[in-house]
């Protein structure tokens, strides 16, 4: 593979008289103060960060897209590839499928790496449709993620290991990877008691995480006034509109 960087990245030879920026699909006149000005250009920077968020790579003068696993004829620009179909399905039904799932694609669209990595399995997979399905689908997945959402959303063990008990809702849940799940995505009152307080507590510097990680933890906590508060929707309104709170913001 070749080098990532410099002026001739993208750049291949094409005539006596031009080159030809197959990133951009363009030609250019085969001067380097007319090379160099492209390759500093707007456009050119741009199709280069999308061809890192869309898993394209410069190998030996041709662009190569992994996701669909060719190489792409010279005139096929990275804008022409990422709106062909093929392509921008792919994008579609990946993102789809690890959103939610703690499975990050940077590394691999940025052509870093070949896999994609889990970070709740600790483990590589392989990145196609196929492989990440079955992955997220696979009980040891599921449950590694139950596990990583239980202290984001006030869930406890209780004394009896048929139940686990919710802070947030006051209620106790069967003990099972689908029932835990179910009541963090589906529960409608679990669901609105985080849409206030998340609501309330957006830009203003007030963090939850420890009233939903401790048991007995009653407060949440505001970086600004470097004070606790209740942790309840009447209190964290009153809080964030108190004149002590926003003065802190005129500082
Ligand atoms: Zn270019
Ligand atoms: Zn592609
Ligand atoms: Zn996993
Ligand atoms: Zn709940
Ligand atoms: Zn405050």
């Amino acid at each position: 593979m070749k080098m990532k960087t410099g002026l001739l990245y993208g750049i291949v030879a094409c005539s006596k008289t031009r080159v030809r920026c197959i990133f951009c699909g363009v030609f250019i006149p085969k001067a380097s103060r007319c090379i160099e000005q492209h390759t500093n250009g707007i456009r050119h920077k741009e199709n280069v960060e999308l061809m890192n968020e869309n898993g394209i790579t410069f190998i030996d003068d041709a662009l190569h897209c992994k996701p669909c696993n060719r190489s792409l004829p010279h005139e096929e620009s990275v804008m022409m590839h990422i709106d062909c179909e093929d392509h921008s399905n792919w994008m579609a039904a990946m993102e789809d499928l690890v959103d939610g799932e703690f499975i990050t694609l940077d590394a691999y669209l940025c052509c870093e790496k070949d896999d994609v990595f889990c970070e709740v399995c600790n483990s590589n997979i392989e990145c196609s449709l196929q492989s990440i399905e079955e992955h997220v689908n696979h009980i040891n997945h599921r449950s590694n993620i139950t596990d990583r959402l239980k202290p984001l959303n006030g869930i406890f063990p209780v004394s009896n290991d048929h139940e686990v008990w919710c802070k947030v809702c006051d209620a106790y849940i069967e003990n099972t990877v689908p029932s835990i799940l179910n009541h963090i995505d589906d529960d409608e009152q679990h669901m609105e008691w985080f849409t206030i307080i998340e609501d309330l507590i957006e830009n203003q510097e007030i963090s939850i995480e420890s009233y939903l990680s401790s048991e007995h933890e009653e407060t949440a906590y505001c970086k600004k006034c470097h004070m606790e508060v209740l942790c309840t929707a009447q209190n964290i309104s009153s809080h964030v509109h108190s004149e002590a709170h926003l003065n802190q913001f005129g500082l």
